[in-house]
C-alpha cells in the first residue's frame, strides 16, 4: 500500500511485540477491503503504559491492540469501558471516541467466534478450563455466559482460580465455576468433557511440556481445544487425539480477536470469505509454508 496523508495508524501496545501476528491480520485485511489503513507493532516500557495511551491520542491513532502484559494496567488510560471488558477486568482493544478511548475485550467474542465456526457449543457441557490467567479468566466468564452447565477450573495456583471462580460466580449468580487444584484432575466428576488448555504451558520452543501428563486424564476428553497456536500441535492437543478427541489449536481465537477490533476500528462486517483468506495466511505463516 502507499502510505499518504489520509493514511490511518492502528497499531499494538505490548511487551514483547517481535514476534506478534496482528500485523498480519490487520494489514491484509486492510488490503483485501481497501482500506487506507496501517497497523504497527509498538513496544512500550513497563510504567509507560498511561504515556502510551495519551501519545496515541495525540497523534490521533485509529485504534489500538493491547496485548501481555499491559491487558489490565491500561484501563486506568481509558474514557470509557465496554461493560463486557469490564466484567473482564481485562481490555485488548481501544476505539478512538470524542475524548479518548474505549476499552473493549475481543479475546472473549473471538474464541466464541473459532468454536461456533468448529461446532463447539458450550452450552449444557460440562467443561475444564485448565489455567487461571488472563485468557482462561476470560474462558470461564464465558462458558458460563453460553450457559455451561459446570465448568472446572484447574490450576498450579489454587487461589487464583478460586478468586476467578468467586467473581464469576458472583456476576452470574450461580455457582457455576467450581475451582481445583491442577494435580486434583483425578477428583473431576464421572463423564466426558469439553476441555480448553489456557496455560502457557506447551507454548514453542517449550513444545515437549505439557500442563497434565498422565493419560488416563485425556479419556475424559471429548473435545480439546488449546489456546496456544504455536507449536500447530501441542502435546496436549495429541494427546486428546491419542485418546479419540477431536482436537483445535487457538489460531482461529486470535484472528477473530483481531477481525472484532477491525470490525470496531472500521465499522465494517468481514466476511467469511475474507477471514478465511487471512487465516491461510497465518496458518502457512506458522507451519513454515510460505
Ligand atoms: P498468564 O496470565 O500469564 O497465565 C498463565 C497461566 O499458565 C496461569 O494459569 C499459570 O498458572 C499457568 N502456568 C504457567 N506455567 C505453568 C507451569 N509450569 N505449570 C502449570 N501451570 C503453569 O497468561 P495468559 O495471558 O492467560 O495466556 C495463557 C496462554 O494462552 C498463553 O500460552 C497464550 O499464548 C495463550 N493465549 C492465546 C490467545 C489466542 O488468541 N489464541 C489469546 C490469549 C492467550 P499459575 O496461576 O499457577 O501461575
Amino acid at each position: 500500500m502507499e502510505i499518504n496523508g489520509k493514511t490511518r495508524v492502528c497499531g499494538l501496545l505490548g511487551n514483547p511485540v517481535e514476534h506478534t501476528l496482528s500485523p498480519m491480520i490487520h494489514n491484509t485485511l486492510a488490503k483485501i477491503l481497501g482500506h487506507d489503513m496501517v497497523y504497527v507493532p509498538f513496544l512500550v516500557e513497563p510504567g509507560r503504559v498511561a504515556e502510551a495511551v495519551t501519545g496515541s491520542l495525540a497523534l490521533n491513532l485509529l485504534g489500538l491492540n493491547v496485548t501481555v502484559p499491559y491487558k489490565s494496567e491500561v484501563i486506568a488510560s481509558l474514557q470509557e469501558m465496554d461493560d463486557l471488558a469490564g466484567n473482564i477486568g481485562a481490555v485488548n482493544t481501544l476505539v478512538r471516541t470524542e475524548g479518548g478511548y474505549k476499552g473493549y475485550n475481543t479475546d472473549m467474542e473471538g474464541l466464541y467466534r473459532a468454536m461456533t465456526d468448529e461446532g463447539i457449543s458450550m452450552e449444557g457441557e460440562q467443561i475444564i478450563v485448565l489455567g487461571a490467567g488472563g485468557a482462561a479468566r476470560a474462558v470461564a466468564y464465558l462458558c458460563a455466559v453460553k450457559g455451561a452447565d459446570r465448568v472446572y477450573m484447574l490450576n498450579r495456583t489454587l487461589g487464583k482460580a478460586q478468586t476467578v471462580a468467586g467473581e464469576v460466580n458472583r456476576t452470574m449468580g450461580r455457582d457455576v465455576i467450581v475451582p481445583m487444584a491442577m494435580e486434583e484432575y483425578n477428583k473431576l466428576p464421572e463423564g466426558k468433557f469439553l476441555a480448553v488448555q489456557g496455560t502457557s504451558v506447551g507454548l514453542a520452543p517449550h513444545v515437549d511440556d505439557v500442563v497434565i501428563a498422565d493419560e488416563v486424564f485425556y479419556e475424559k476428553i471429548h473435545t480439546g481445544f488449546d489456546l496456544i497456536y504455536s507449536p500447530w500441535e501441542t502435546r496436549f492437543m495429541k494427546m486428546t487425539k491419542a485418546h479419540g478427541g477431536r482436537a483445535y489449536n487457538g489460531l482461529k481465537m486470535l484472528l477473530y480477536q483481531g477481525i472484532i477490533a477491525y470490525e470496531l476500528w472500521n465499522r465494517v462486517s468481514v466476511s467469511k470469505e475474507d477471514a478465511q483468506v487471512v487465516y491461510e495466511k497465518l496458518k502457512a505463516h506458522l507451519t513454515g509454508k510460505v
